[in-house]
């Protein structure tokens, strides 16, 4: 294990036709090391990876390690998270669980599962979760807010669900590398050219309709969606395996291993 280690590259050996080893930077101290073994494991998330072997270049790779088809990085899938619902459960209301926040739920995707029936390809899930507000009264000071703040005073049922969209892999999604934009480690940024389509669109209004007509007839009421602006590298992870959505660029100090 070495800490402080930026991986700039998978080094390949042209006479025995395979990667032979990794060029590391020392984060603090710039220095470079080839480090060789007979099996190399990449695992820096789903950009950094790329990032790494499209860094690779050789007389043989040009292009980035293995690039040959030139997709490297290509057919960018992520998920949507820009939908989210929220309503209020008025029965219950002598019920209340520990934490005022019982088990959430998980609606696991019910479109387009056995047959195309939508006018958007794949599909979505839903978080579903609720929880009892307090009413509590933080105004004053001392004995006064103290009584106020022990006294647990129910209120409504909150409820709230949240869309978790795919998002089509296509190669207009994709990461490259930015040589012109280098960071202090020598290493080349990541551009990311990704947006949302048609497609995430038609999927979000879908659950709008689906979880209204759940929310009404499970009686709940003012049921409001609120299309979130999430800005897209915030919520690039989960499932597809892009928790690394830290740019090789900016990998800090002592947060790297290989
Ligand atoms: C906020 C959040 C919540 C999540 N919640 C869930 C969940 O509830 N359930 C679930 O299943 N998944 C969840 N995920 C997703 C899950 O964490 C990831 O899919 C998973 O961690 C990916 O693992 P990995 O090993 O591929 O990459 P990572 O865990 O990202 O590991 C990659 C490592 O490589 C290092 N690295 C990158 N580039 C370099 C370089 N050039 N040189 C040296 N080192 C480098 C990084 O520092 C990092 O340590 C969540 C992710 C996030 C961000």
């Amino acid at each position: 294990m070495r800490t402080h280690a930026v991986v700039q590259s998978i080094i390949y050996d042209d006479q025995k036709k395979k990667a032979s080893g990794v060029r590391v930077i020392d984060a603090l101290t710039k220095q470079v090391t080839d480090y060789f073994a007979p099996v190399i494991f990449v695992n820096a998330g789903a950009i950094n990876t790329n990032s790494i072997l499209l860094n690779s270049v050789s007389g043989r790779f040009p292009n980035g390690l293995g690039n040959d088809n030139g997709l490297l990085g290509k057919y960018f899938a992520f998920h949507n998270y820009r939908g989210r619902a929220s309503a209020q459960c008025h029965s219950f209301q002598d019920t209340d669980v520990i934490g005022r926040s019982p088990t959430s739920a998980y609606i696991p995707r019910f479109k387009n599962v056995f047959d195309q029936n939508s006018n958007f390809l794949r599909g979505y899930a839903m978080a579903f979760s609720a929880r009892r507000s307090l009413n509590i009264n933080t105004g004053g000071f001392g004995k006064q807010l103290k009584d106020q703040l022990a006294s647990d005073k129910l209120g409504s049922w909150n409820v709230g669900a949240q869309f978790m969209g795919e998002t089509i892999p296509k190669e207009t999604n994709y990461i490259a590398l930015d040589r012109n934009a280098m960071d202090e480690w020598a290493m080349p940024s990541v551009k990311l050219n990704v947006s949302y389509d048609d497609n995430d669109e038609k999927m979000i209004q879908d659950y709008w309709e689906q979880f209204t007509e759940m929310f009404t007839k499970a009686g709940f009421t003012n049921i409001e969606s609120q299309a979130k602006n999430i800005p897209l590298l915030t919520k690039l992870h989960r499932e597809v395996g892009f928790s690394g959505i830290v740019p090789a660029s900016l990998v800090s100090a002592g947060a790297t291993e290989i």
